[in-house]
């Protein structure tokens, strides 16, 4: 019987050493899915070095990147916790909304 093999997390320093990433932006800024959301991700600042990898791994391109800063568009953020799994500080926490 064949060893199952174990999958290995890659681990980037800088959004410089990721792959470039195809993606499309038409229907995203149609769909509103901001609204889907039960939890939110809430960035803190002072731990952040700007590395931009949030903003790579985004699915719904819902991190802007302002004054080199990420800042979360919660109109379109649907809450998946990506960046906060993908945040190499750590400093992205996930946070349920209040109703
Ligand atoms: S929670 Fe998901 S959709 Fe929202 S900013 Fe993070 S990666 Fe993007
Ligand atoms: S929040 Fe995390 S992933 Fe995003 S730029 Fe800051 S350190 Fe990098």
């Amino acid at each position: 019987m064949s060893k199952k093999k174990e999958a290995r997390k890659i681990v980037f320093e800088s959004e410089k050493e990721m792959p470039a990433v195809p993606m499309s932006l038409g229907s995203m800024l149609y769909n509103k899915t901001g609204a889907w959301r039960n939890i939110k991700p809430v960035i803190d600042l002072s731990k952040c070095i700007k590395c931009g990898i949030c903003w790579k791994f985004c699915p719904d391109a819902s991190i802007d990147i302002v004054d080199d800063w990420p800042q979360i568009n919660y109109v379109y953020c649907k809450g998946c916790g990506l960046c906060a799994e993908e945040c190499p500080q750590k400093c992205i926490a996930m946070v349920e909304e209040e109703k």
